[in-house]
């Protein structure tokens, strides 16, 4: 077995000879548990596990996660119980192929909910035991190596699976090997044609290429020597697909995309980093504005490297990459790096992890929060995508935020009652919009107030899954509990006039009712009734009917309060705009709660009789609240005339929400004012105040 014998050589290079045997032992039962199975290829079945566990051990993957490799079709494949491999080798183990056969047997639909449902399992299975997805994600490589084995139609599926879920998922996690060539392998399959054009067109422009990128190799090497710098250069080539994409994307021809030459210098350590950066831009001048520092700042997936871009002789243009050798080997394998110095535990290898894992648990989070899985994949695949801005807390601490997000996105990323209960905030020390896109570098402190809520407005413009769950999950929460509270209050009302209280209803008469509405509890009854589902005259009678009535006919009979703070459940009308001191009616609408409207509004006059639809309603006496009214006001045209109005109105204590100016003839005006106000007798000192003003001839209070 010479590929068997070569990674046990290769494990013995960084694991112990007990754990070397180990994975030795789970290849045999391997062996023997696919006895007889062969490969699409006609190879042996165990040339599979075999070839994933060689995967892992090139990213020196611990020897569990070898052990799992080995095992990891065992379970789908052969029929042997978890139990079994429990019993043979350990709990740990077993969790592990399980896990993977878990993700294994998930379906990938073509349809977007599926797949979202696939998400979500796999976002939970790595949420257990990162190693999970990184054996998944190993035999998901070896199965796109060994490809052409299938059947175009089947092959053409893998490679769309695994461009769209695993090649996002092995960048998010950093692991930038396996992500170019999943996108290499699958865009091949995907597009044989194209991309054997572009793999043809990339040798031939290598051997045009060669002579420029030795000059400038051995220029930039010689420069390193001289200041006393030790540090490898290397060339480097955009992977196919990259290019496909440049292509595309932004519509950029080929010989644009390969005019650019590409380096990599890697160091012993960060200071070195730093230097080797001065000295190339001795060099060669550098292009201003394209020097980006993302080992102070390193990428969501971990990545750490200094790039810059300089004009080379000719002015051709040349990327540097500088990094430690440590950057380098987490850019390749990402969070798998975590592994590999298991005896050296650096703040910064931690850190990396940390952030990694911050992003599993971020996923999460979302999930539970998510409606339902469409709407969770939605915001997984903003955050799979990341194009990001990074912002400062107050404190200093750095915030990564995908591009476009807005101060409501980060008050959100910094903990959910901050987004909750924010609103307003500074963005470098002053006052700036919740709405406004945040850019890098930007320091931004939320102002919270206690007892808030979320805008429903904010939906308009966060950008962050995080915030769009969070908002919609509160709304939805503020919603119930102000339902209830009007619902119950309606109740209340209608039983009053039933000569009955809503305390005195017994339990069993109440839960037989319930039952009979297939509800758990009166809260659901009660949110019913406030959302105008259910009429509370009816229910009331409902709740009566089997009780002794002894209904006093003589109960008294009053309107329902309505105390201005009900929020989201109750609506005043836009067409008639009801203000204390009006008189009012509520109209019930299925679904939407209530609406309130002035009694004279023309809009209820055929409700108006209909108990189960209109309920009386009255104002409370200290209501603290502002409302909308619109006045309608014609006056002599004049100069400064908002101005002018303005000033009025702020004096009698109002606000302007929205002016509207039009210009009958030249000499009258016709001025729409939407304004704020308190109450009736507030609106008759403004008019008052108005009237007196120099040309005006008519106010009116607009209704519809
Ligand atoms: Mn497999």
């Amino acid at each position: 077995m010479p590929a068997l014998d070569r990674l046990t050589g290769q494990l013995s290079t960084y694991l112990s000879t007990d754990q070397v045997n180990a994975v030795r032992r789970s290849y045999y039962y391997a062996e023997q548990a696919h006895d007889g199975q062969l490969r699409s290829s006609g190879e042996h079945y165990v040339t599979h596990p075999l070839a994933v566990a060689t995967i892992l051990a090139d990213m020196h993957m611990d020897h569990q996660s070898l052990m799992a490799a080995m095992l990891h079709d065992v379970i789908e494949d052969t029929g042997i119980p978890k139990e079994a491999i429990v019993a043979q080798f350990g709990d740990s183990v077993a969790e592990l192929v399980d896990g993977v056969t878990k993700l294994t047997q998930m379906k990938f639909g073509t349809k977007a909910e599926a797949q979202a449902e696939n998400f979500q399992k796999m976002a939970m299975a790595m949420a257990r035991d990162i190693r999970v997805i990184l054996v998944k994600l190993a035999d998901r490589l070896h199965n796109m190596r060994t490809l052409g084995a299938l059947n175009p139609e089947k092959r053409r599926r893998i490679a769309k699976e695994t461009l769209e879920i695993y090649a996002p998922i092995a960048n998010r996690l950093g692991m930038n090997r396996i992500y170019a060539e999943f996108e290499d392998l699958g865009f091949k399959a995907m597009h044989p044609m194209r991309a054997e054009r572009i793999h043809s067109a990339v040798k031939k422009s290598r051997g045009n290429r060669k002579e420029i990128v030795n000059k400038i190799q051995e220029s930039i090497a010689h420069c390193l020597e001289r200041e006393g710098l030790p540090g490898e250069v290397s060339g480097r080539e955009k992977h196919l697909y990259s290019i496909y994409q440049k292509m595309r994307g932004k519509r950029k021809a080929f010989t644009e995309i390969m005019d650019v030459y590409a380096f990599r210098i890697i160091v012993d350590k960060v200071d070195t980093c730093y230097r080797v950066l001065g000295a190339v831009h001795n060099l060669y001048k550098p292009f201003p504005g394209r020097f980006k520092d993302y080992i102070a700042i390193p990428k969501a997936n971990g990545y750490q490297s200094l790039h810059t871009t300089l004009f080379g002789m000719h002015g051709v243009p040349i990327e540097i990459q500088i990094r430690t050798r440590e950057m380098e080997e987490l850019a390749n394998n990402g969070i798998a790096a975590h592994w590999l110095y298991k005896t050296d535990e650096g703040d910064g290898r931690r850190n990396n992890h940390a952030r990694a894992r911050q992003w599993v648990k971020g996923l999460l989070e979302l999930q539970q929060n998510a409606g339902n899985s469409l709407e969770f994949i939605e915001n997984v695949k903003i955050d799979l995508f990341p194009d990001e801005v990074y912002v400062f807390t107050p404190k200093g601490r750095i915030m990564e935020l995908p591009k476009g997000s807005t101060p409501v996105d980060f008050a959100y990323a910094v903990h959910t009652d901050v987004g909750n209960t924010c609103i307003a905030c500074r963005v470098n020390r002053r006052l700036a919009p919740l709405s406004q896109a945040l850019e890098s570098g930007a320091t931004v402190e939320i102002i919270t107030a206690p007892n808030t809520q979320p805008n429903p407005n904010w939906l308009n413009f966060v950008v962050t899954g995080k915030a769009r769950t969070h908002i919609r999950h509160a709304l939805k929460q503020q919603q119930r509990e102000e339902s209830v509270s009007l619902g119950k209050r309606l109740l209340s009302k209608a039983l009053d006039n039933l000569g009955a209280r809503f305390e005195d209803i017994s339990m069993p008469r109440l839960q037989v009712l319930l039952k009979e509405y297939h509800q758990e509890e009166s809260d659901d009854l009660l949110e019913d009734i406030g959302l105008g589902n259910r009429t509370a005259h009816v229910v009331a009678r409902r709740l009566l009917s089997a009780e002794d009535a002894g209904a006093n006919p003589l109960a008294a009979d009053g309107p329902l309060v309505i105390r201005g703070t009900e929020g989201l459940v109750l609506n005043y009308a836009r067409c008639c705009t009801p203000i204390p001191g009006d008189l009012i009616v509520g109209h019930l609408s299925a679904g939407k709660g209530m609406v309130v409207h002035r009694d004279s509004c023309k809009n209820i006059s055929e409700f108006r009789n209909n108990p189960e639809k209109c309920v009386p309603l009255t104002w409370a006496k200290d209501i603290d609240s502002e409302f909308n009214v619109e006045l309608r006001i014609e006056l002599a045209h004049q100069r400064g005339l908002i101005a002018l109005l303005a000033g009025t109105i702020s004096e009698a204590d109002a606000n302007i929400d929205k002016i509207n100016v039009d210009e009958r003839d030249g000499r009258i005006s016709v001025i729409q004012l939407g304004i704020s106000v308190t109450d009736r007798v507030h609106l008759a000192r403004i008019i008052r105040k108005l009237r007196a003003l120099q040309g005006v001839s008519r106010i009116t209070r607009m209704r519809a």
